[in-house]
C-alpha cells in the first residue's frame, strides 16, 4: 500500500460565468496527503477551497491535473470508477451534516455501508461502534432534527467514516458551531481521524484548530503554499 495516501498534482479549474467571463480558482495546486498525515487548509473566502476540496474527493473533475487516491488514479477514469474509490477510500464531511432527515443516525451510517456491499448486521454493529467513541450512541434511533448541532455533525462524522476510507476530507466541520461545542466537536473528529489512523485534509478558518494538526497549507491565488 502506497505511503501517500491522497496525491494531487497540477490541479487547475476554471469556471466560465458571467463577469468577469473566468474566474481561475485552482492555478496548478500539488498537494500530498502522506498515510496518517493531518494537514490543515486555509484560505480566504472565495479562494476555491470548497472547489479544491470537491476535486480531491471526486466529487467534481479539474480541467487539468491528476487525483491519486490510495494508489488509484482517479482522474481520466469513467464516472462509474471515480465512484467506487470514493464510496471505498474517500469520507466527506460539510460544514453543514447534509444527513438525510427521514433516517435515524444509525441509519444514516448503515446505509452507506450497505451501498458498499456490507451485510445489515455488520454495518449496524459498526455504525454502533462509531456513535459510541463521538458519545452519541444514546441518540441512535434518533432523526437529526432531534439531535443538536454538534451531536449531528458528530454522526456526520461517523457517517463519513462508515466504509473505512483511506482519506477524510473536511470543508469547515466545526463552521456551524458555537465556539465551546466547535472545540468539542473538533476534538472528537480528532480523536476519530487519529484512531483509524487516516489522512485527513480539514478547512478551517479557527487558526487554534489548525494548529492541532500536523501542518497547515495556504490556498492563495490558486495554490498551496506552506504556512510555518
Ligand atoms: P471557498 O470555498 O474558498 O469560499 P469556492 O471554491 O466555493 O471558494 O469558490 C471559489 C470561486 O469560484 C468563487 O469566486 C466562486 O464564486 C467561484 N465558483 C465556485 N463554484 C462555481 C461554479 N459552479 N460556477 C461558477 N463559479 C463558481
Amino acid at each position: 500500500m502506497s505511503d501517500v495516501a491522497l496525491r494531487l498534482t497540477g490541479l487547475t479549474k476554471t469556471y466560465l460565468q458571467g463577469t468577469p467571463a473566468e474566474v481561475q480558482v485552482l492555478r496548478g495546486v500539488d498537494l500530498e496527503l502522506r498515510a496518517g498525515e493531518a494537514v490543515a487548509l486555509v484560505a480566504p473566502s472565495g479562494a476555491g477551497k470548497s472547489t479544491l476540496l470537491h476535486i480531491a474527493g471526486l466529487l467534481d473533475t479539474p480541467d487539468q491535473g491528476t487525483v491519486e487516491v490510495a494508489g488509484q488514479v482517479a482522474s481520466g477514469t469513467s464516472d462509474r470508477k471515480r465512484t467506487g474509490i470514493r464510496r471505498q477510500d474517500v469520507g466527506f464531511v460539510y460544514q453543514f451534516h447534509h444527513l438525510l432527515p427521514e433516517f435515524t443516525a444509525l441509519e444514516n451510517i448503515v446505509l452507506p455501508q450497505l451501498a458498499n456491499g456490507a451485510s445489515e448486521a455488520a454495518a449496524k454493529d459498526r455504525a454502533m461502534q462509531l456513535l459510541d467513541r463521538v458519545g452519541v450512541a444514546a441518540r441512535a434511533g434518533h432523526r437529526p432534527a432531534a439531535l443538536s448541532g454538534g451531536e449531528q455533525q458528530r454522526v456526520a462524522f461517523c457517517r463519513a467514516l462508515a466504509n473505512v476510507p483511506r482519506v477524510l476530507l473536511a470543508d469547515e466541520p466545526t463552521g456551524n458551531l458555537d465556539p465551546g461545542t466547535s472545540d468539542q466537536v473538533f476534538e472528537a473528529l480528532m480523536s476519530l481521524v487519529r484512531e483509524a489512523g487516516l489522512s485527513a485534509l480539514i478547512a478551517t478558518h479557527n487558526l487554534d484548530l489548525a494548529a492541532r494538526m500536523d501542518r497547515m497549507v495556504r490556498l492563495e491565488n490558486g495554490v498551496l503554499k506552506p504556512v510555518g
